[in-house]
């Protein structure tokens, strides 16, 4: 086994490189409501723009979630504002399996813009001029590990946190079905360039405020096993947010505890949104593909994680899901 870890499509991300080293300014966006892969990919991304000499801003819809303000440029965010209609002319999207996952920014692309991709969601349409997009990477941020190589910028230590982050919680601790050896061994690349690995386990997957542990205690008080033990599902509904103190982002990890139940393949979570949707988490063991049954509800994701959202009322949200749920359990001999 060799020990530099190669990229499956170099060609790709040599392709990134040449479109991110051909223009000066640059916009990096992600999706809504972004987990740690995201916020670690977006961030990255700046620092690596930043070290071959171009501009760059970080637009995001909301400030980023308080536990990743350890990371460089956490705080160079830009919240999204009129001001900016029209004014970026490229973009960079990071881990955004289509252009609709940022589609509360898009009024700030000009008509015309060059968008490079860069992502690991099997269901990416490769959607830019330039597209790498690895849907055996663990995290986005294990394709912009190539990418720093690609562009010749050294490992410092904010870069490495940045990338050690997204493959940290995309892995959920370096334990999900996506953990490689090449995982490992970026890991290890990583940790030999300064990062320490508790500073960041610590805020980016084991820290929890009361508040969140209070919205814990309410969805657990509803969770539903189905009758032949395959699936599981918990709901967190405006109110349960509100009562806790919660914030939107409070509700990340909760799909996992109905996941983790032992008959369990499909675990699921279902959140009202403030715009009256209703937003489904998907989560899958060993045999499910997941994705499938959310793209069914134009949503998307990875076969053991992956999302939709329907524009219905959670009592049938819950029954078309679960409908769905079972036929995919059934197709898979569950
Ligand atoms: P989560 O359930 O944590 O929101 O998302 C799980 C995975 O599915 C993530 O990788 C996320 O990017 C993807 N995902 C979630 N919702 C959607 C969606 O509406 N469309 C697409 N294409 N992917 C989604
Ligand atoms: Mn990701």
């Amino acid at each position: 086994m060799t020990w530099n870890p190669a990229p499956r499509c170099l060609a790709d991300v040599e392709a990134v490189a040449e479109a991110l080293l051909r223009d000066d300014d640059w916009l990096i966006v992600t999706h809504e409501r972004p987990d740690g892969d995201a916020i670690g990919s977006a961030l990255a991304m700046s620092l690596l723009l930043e070290k071959i000499g171009k501009r760059w801003t970080f637009m995001v819809e909301a400030p980023l979630p308080a536990r990743f303000d350890y990371l460089e440029h956490y705080s160079k965010a830009t919240v999204v504002s009129d001001e900016y209609a029209g004014r970026f002319q490229h973009v960079v999207a990071v881990d955004c399996a289509d252009a609709a996952r940022y589609a509360a920014l898009q009024f700030v692309v000009a008509e015309g813009a060059t968008v490079v991709n860069v992502d690991h969601h099997r269901t990416n349409p490769r959607f830019g001029v330039a597209n790498a997009v690895d849907a055996d990477a663990a995290a986005t941020c294990e394709i912009l590990f190539h990418l720093a190589k690609a562009l010749q910028v050294p490992l410092s230590e904010p870069l490495s946190a940045a990338l050690y982050t997204g493959i940290l919680t995309d892995t959920a601790g370096f334990v999900q079905p996506n953990t490689t050896p090449e995982v490992y061994q970026i890991a290890a690349e990583l940790l030999m360039s300064g990062v320490r690995p508790y500073d960041i386990a610590e805020p980016a997957l084991e820290a929890r405020s009361a508040e969140q542990m209070h919205l814990l205690q309410m969805a657990l008080s509803n969770l539903t096993v189905s009758e032949d033990g395959r699936y599981a599902a918990l709901y967190v509904t405006r109110g349960m947010i509100e009562g806790a103190g919660a914030e939107e982002d409070d509700v990340e990890g909760l799909v996992g505890f109905a996941r983790s139940i032992d008959t369990v393949e499909v675990g699921i979570l279902f959140r009202e949104t403030p715009l009256q949707q209703v937003k489904v988490s998907l989560r899958s063991k060993r045999r499910v593909d997941v994705s499938e049954v959310a793209q069914r509800f134009g949503g998307g994701g990875h076969i053991r994680a992956a999302g939709c959202t329907l524009e219905t009322t959670l009592e049938d949200a819950m029954e078309q899901i679960f409908t769905a749920v079972e036929r995919a359990l059934d197709e898979a001999r569950v």
